[in-house]
């Protein structure tokens, strides 16, 4: 089936409306409507080839809610009508440790929605800026939230999960320090979820703009990472930091934050490498940098009701799918509060 989808032919080429092709639902495929899509970083860094490697035409997206408009003879989980996601992930070998374990984001043959081998046409995966999406029922998400919500509800599919994961394997929770450096998609969702654990949340930001707001998003304090003063002033209390940001920067700033065997993660995935952290820094306090990717696909599921229940939902700006490329521009300068979210409703013209 044909389906209108927004995509760009080259990395300097802006994006433009596209034609691609969906395969026939099989035994275990559910086939998607997509009513709504948010835009991560990750979309830009891809589309730009900002991370070498895309293959033209490239059609981003991977924080895809919508309804279920077809399955295959073998799904049991999902039916015609319902309200359903799909994050980062549409297929993976199965059969791993990872993939035993519903770590399908470890495992070496996961399949990305987008720019990875499949045998569909063109031959690598296409996103959700798109009317339609046909994938195995496996990673498909169950919304517990209502149809108002549904727009909001998207970006939990990679912003969400990103932020949710780490917090979780860190044990972010009650009596826990947490930081968050870097209020975008990813880090203002990290407030809100590490707020909802129950942590202590302290928000890092470049931008004096985002202070009341990251307060209103959840968190205990704020600190503007560029005051040096300000900074000082947290040294050596924080269990574990989210770092979120999509540029390189000074890693030794917000290492010299942790206390005794506290951890930095590194989930912002910049397209040129950060300056190499200070080895005492490590070492004088056996502290850990780390690192962490989206998470699977259980965990997703989990994040998604953990969300219905405390009705968390992402603060969204709603774009019309030619507005995408401004969209772009305004999220590298950090002017967005907090997620662009694509109507796809506006592709069909
Ligand atoms: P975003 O909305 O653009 O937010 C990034 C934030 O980082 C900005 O809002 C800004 O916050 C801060 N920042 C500070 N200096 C910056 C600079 N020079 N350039 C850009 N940002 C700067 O991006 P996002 O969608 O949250 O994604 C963040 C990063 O995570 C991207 O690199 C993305 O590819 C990556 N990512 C990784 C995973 C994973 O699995 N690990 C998943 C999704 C995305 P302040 O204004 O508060 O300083
Ligand atoms: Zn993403």
């Amino acid at each position: 089936m044909t389906v209108k989808a927004y995509g760009a032919h080259a990395a300097e080429r802006p994006l433009e409306p596209i034609e691609i092709s969906r395969r026939a639902p099989g035994a275990h495929d559910v086939q998607i409507d997509i009513a709504y899509c948010g835009v991560c970083h990750s979309d830009l860094h891809q589309v730009r080839s900002e991370w070498a490697g895309t293959q033209y035409p490239c059609v981003p997206g991977h924080e895809i809610v919508g309804r279920v408009s077809a399955v295959g003879a073998h799904v049991s989980g999902h039916q015609v009508g319902d309200l359903v996601g799909v994050g980062c992930i549409v297929d993976s070998c199965k059969h791993c440790h990872d993939c035993d374990e519903g770590l399908e984001n470890y495992c070496d043959g996961m399949i990305g929605t987008y720019n990875f081998p499949t045998p569909d046409a063109p031959g690598w995966t296409l996103g959700g800026y798109s009317q339609q999406i046909v994938v195995h029922e496996r990673y498909v998400l169950r919304i517990g939230h209502s149809q108002a919500q549904l727009a909001a509800v998207a970006p939990l599919l990679c912003a969400g999960i990103t932020t949710y994961s780490p917090l979780r394997h860190w044990n972010a929770g009650p009596g826990k320090k947490v930081g968050i450096v870097g209020i975008g998609g990813l880090g203002h969702m990290g407030i809100k979820l590490a707020h909802a654990m129950g942590a202590h949340v302290v928000a890092f930001t470049t931008s004096e703009s985002k202070v009341a707001d990251a307060k209103a998003l959840g968190a205990d304090d704020v600190v503007v990472s560029r005051d040096a003063a300000q900074m000082a002033a947290q040294a050596k209390s924080f269990d574990l930091i989210v770092n979120t940001v999509a540029a390189p920067h000074d890693l030794d700033a917000f290492m010299a934050l942790l206390k005794r065997d506290g951890t930095m993660t590194l989930v912002g995935a910049p397209a040129s490498p950060h300056p190499s952290p200070d080895v005492f820094n490590l070492i004088f306090k056996r502290r850990s940098l780390a690192g962490s990717m989206i998470g699977g696909i259980p965990e997703t599921q989990e994040m998604l009701d953990f969300c219905a229940e405390h009705g968390i939902v992402a603060d969204i700006e709603l774009i019309r799918a030619d507005e995408i490329n401004s969209a772009y521009e305004r999220m590298l300068k950090g002017d967005v509060k907090y997620r662009f979210v694509i109507d796809t409703a506006t592709l069909a013209g």
